[in-house]
Order: structure tokens, then C-alpha cells, then sequence
């Protein structure tokens, strides 16, 4: 379990004041000025030697992606945070907005500052209305404390500017971002070329998700051998979890990565409702990732990148969703399936077309009403989908189907059965 004093987010549940006053006392805003004369490389190094992985749900090492700016380019460098959470289940980064948003304030000088940026853009989810207003206020008490804007403390003059996006879940994906950003239709870019290269206004931009960089503060001011001390090798550090679903007490909460699944659980959400007897599978990191069936969560399964990959899932956003035997499945993925089909921005022909059709196929085996063959029908469809699209929301669509398919083939069965013999008994 995660010491007290390992904690970052210490005002995670809004106990403590929020603002300025409340974050100095937290130990944010802590000689930030120091680590600023350390220097750019300095910053990126530790971060780098933190085995920090992006918190947005790819996984990919923080520092890492820093280092690929450019060090000397006529052009501006960006900094702009994925404040965009919208995936079901994801509910952390809202509460750093809510209730921690000096950690978030600070992360962004200093991993702008890393990146020799001046200008950071945070792009916050349409409907987080509540949310903006606090950020913008801890945002206001920043520039007027002089910790940012021109001629600062901390001699790197820094502009923060947070976007209201409009509410479209592909928004989250960090090309669409941008190009909502500049004031367009928000459909994600092909890549190459990469926002490090051509971002926001053609310019070297980094995309960081809101929990990547309100840790930064902390891992710089501890040092990048106290965050890589906690959770296991390449799975590092602490990580907000987000519980949802079928448990007592469904909270998000920060842990070590690497807790066991039971653990986290029974210790922070009061264990599965009913008792791990009732247990029937669980969504282990937002709705984007395959199902794991009770059969394959043990007590020994662990809540960490490498380990969920290994077992054909993900930790994504570590959106833990859990659901007991009272479930219909094939109803909640199909749920899932006309989600995809809508958010989906139709660009490409593989998840504009086969988002919707997957999701008819799901809502006809919710009903029993198929024929068996064609499980494996939309199994090999979701394989056209996944990996051949534009951006990630193909897989998306398609991962949920898989894990249903992969898991659960004799419950669609026997719903297909049952329909049958209904119908044969109402001829
Ligand atoms: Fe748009 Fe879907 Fe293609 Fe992504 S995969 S660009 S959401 S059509």
C-alpha cells in the first residue's frame, strides 16, 4: 500500500483549500526556481531516469518524449495538456482539476520550460465546466503571484492558456486536440509528421496528459530515484486509479503502480459487491481495453502496464471497471459499441462504416438474434478495424468486441440458443 508520504496528490478529495495558500502548504510551488536553474537538459534527464510513463493510457516514458523537441528552431515550441478526459470509466484528471490545480500550474512551467517553451495551451474537456473555472482561477493566482507570465520569479517568462473544447470525446486524441486548438473541426491528423515536428500552429508541440505533468513538481523535487523506487521495473511510480462499477465504494484513489487487483479493490472500493464469488469481469483501464474474465484476475494479477498487455488487456487510464455477475455482458459492450460508432469522426472508412455495423451486430446478439457463425463474422471485421485506421478510436471500437468474443463466447451462444428455441416454441 502507498506510504502517506509517498503521496503526490494530497488533496485528491478537496478537504484542504485548493488554491494557492492551501498548494504552497502541500509543497507545491517548492523551490521551483531551483530546478529551474538546473536547466533544461537537467529537467528532461531526471525526468527520464523517473521511468515516468504517459497517465493519458499509451504508456509512453515522459521524459522520453520531451527529449525529442527541438533544443534550436526559429520556430516557437508549445506545451499543450490533454485536459480532454472523456473516457467512460476516467474520472482522475477532474479531480486534479477540481481539487489540485497548482500541481498541474507548476508541472507546466517546469515541463515547458524543459521543452524551452513559453506558451502553454490546456485543453480542457467541454463539459467540464466547474473544472475550467477552478483551473482558471488557480491559473489567475499564478500570474498574479508572479510565479508566471513576463519578468516571473522564475526568469522564464510562461503563458498559460486554457481552451474550452466542445465536448468531443475525439478531442482526447492529441492530433484532433490540436486541431480543435486552431479553431477547427476536431478530426484527428495523419501521422508523420508528429507534433514534435508539426503541432499546434506548424510548430514543435508536446501533447501531455493533466496527471503526466502535475507529478512533475514531485519527481523533480524528490528526485527521479524516489518515484522509480515505487511499483515494479517499467512500471513505476504512483498512479490514480478511478473504481467504478460493481464494488461498495466506488472512489478514485492514488496507488503504487504495480497493486494487486484484489487488493486495490477491497482496500479502496470496499470490495466487489456481492464478494469475489459474484465477480464476473473487469474493465481494467477505461472502456477502450479488452475484459478480463474472473478467471483470469487472481489474487496475483497486478495493476500495471506490462502485466494487463501480457494478459491481451491494457491499463489505458487505470479506469478499473468492475462488474458482477448480475451484468449482461453482451448488453454492456454493446453499450460500448454504439459509444465507438458515435464519437467516431469519419474520416476512415474502416471505423466510420464498421463502428456502426459492429454496434448493429451487438445489438442483434443482445437479443439472441443471429446466427453463430456470424460471432466469428464480427471478430474478423473488428480485425479490419484494428490497426487500420487513422487514429486509436478504430482500436478502441474494436478491443471491447474482441474481449467479449475471446471470453465470453458461450454466454452470446447460449443467448443465441435461447432465441431459437423461443422462436421455435412461438411457430
Ligand atoms: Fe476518425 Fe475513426 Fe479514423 Fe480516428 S479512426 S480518424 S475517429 S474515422
Amino acid at each position: 500500500m502507498l506510504a502517506d508520504t509517498d503521496r503526490i496528490f494530497r488533496n485528491l478529495y478537496g478537504r484542504e483549500d485548493w488554491g494557492l495558500e492551501g498548494a504552497r502548504k502541500r509543497g507545491a510551488w517548492d523551490a521551483t526556481k531551483v530546478l529551474i536553474d538546473k536547466g533544461h537538459d537537467w529537467i528532461i534527464d531526471e525526468m527520464k531516469a523517473s521511468g515516468l510513463r504517459g497517465r493519458g493510457g499509451a504508456g509512453f516514458p515522459t521524459g522520453m518524449k520531451w527529449s525529442f523537441m527541438p533544443k534550436s528552431d526559429p520556430r516557437p515550441s508549445y506545451l499543450v495538456v490533454n485536459a480532454d478526459e472523456s473516457e467512460p470509466g476516467t474520472c482522475k484528471d477532474r479531480e486534479i482539476l477540481r481539487h489540485d490545480p497548482h500541481l498541474l500550474v507548476e508541472g507546466s512551467l517546469l515541463a515547458s520550460f524543459a521543452m524551452r517553451a513559453h506558451t502553454c495551451f490546456i485543453y480542457v474537456r467541454g463539459e467540464f465546466i466547474r473544472e475550467r473555472e477552478r483551473l482558471q482561477a488557480a491559473v489567475d493566482q499564478a500570474y498574479a503571484a508572479k510565479l508566471i507570465g513576463k519578468n516571473n520569479v522564475h526568469g522564464w517568462d510562461f503563458e498559460i492558456v486554457v481552451h474550452h473544447g466542445a465536448g468531443a470525446y475525439i478531442c482526447g486524441e492529441e492530433t484532433a486536440l490540436l486541431e480543435s486548438l486552431e479553431g477547427k473541426k476536431g478530426q484527428p491528423r495523419m501521422k508523420p509528421p508528429f507534433p514534435a515536428n508539426v503541432g499546434v500552429y506548424g510548430a514543435p508541440t508536446t501533447v501531455n496528459n493533466v496527471e503526466s505533468i502535475a507529478v512533475a513538481g514531485d519527481i523533480l523535487r524528490r528526485g527521479a530515484g524516489w518515484f522509480s523506487g515505487l511499483g515494479k521495473p517499467n512500471n513505476v511510480g504512483t498512479k490514480l486509479f478511478c473504481i467504478s462499477g460493481h464494488v461498495n465504494k466506488p472512489c478514485t484513489v492514488e496507488e503504487e503502480m504495480g497493486i494487486p487487483f484484489r487488493e486495490l479493490i477491497d482496500r479502496h472500493a470496499g470490495g466487489v459487491r456481492g464478494g469475489w464469488d459474484n465477480f464476473l469481469a473487469v474493465i481494467p483501464g477505461g472502456s477502450s481495453v479488452r475484459c478480463l474474465p474472473a478467471s483470469l484476475c487472481p489474487d496475483s494479477l497486478t495493476m500495471d502496464f506490462d502485466s494487463l498487455q501480457k494478459l491481451g488487456s491494457g491499463l489505458g487510464t487505470a479506469a478499473v471497471i468492475v462488474m458482477d455477475r448480475s451484468t449482461d455482458i453482451i448488453a454492456a459492450i454493446a453499450r460500448l459499441a454504439a459509444f465507438y460508432k458515435h464519437e467516431s469522426c469519419g474520416q476512415c472508412t474502416p471505423c466510420r462504416e464498421g463502428a456502426g455495423w459492429m454496434m448493429r451486430v451487438m445489438n442483434r446478439l443482445v437479443e439472441g438474434n443471429a446466427q453463430k457463425s456470424e460471432i466469428d463474422l464480427l471478430f474478423k471485421v473488428s480485425k479490419q478495424i484494428e490497426g487500420h485506421t487513422i487514429c486509436a478510436l478504430g482500436d478502441a471500437a474494436a478491443w471491447p468486441i474482441q474481449g467479449l468474443i475471446n471470453h465470453f463466447r458461450p454466454v452470446i451462444e447460449a443467448r443465441i440458443d435461447a432465441a431459437q428455441v423461443r422462436r421455435q416454441a412461438a411457430e
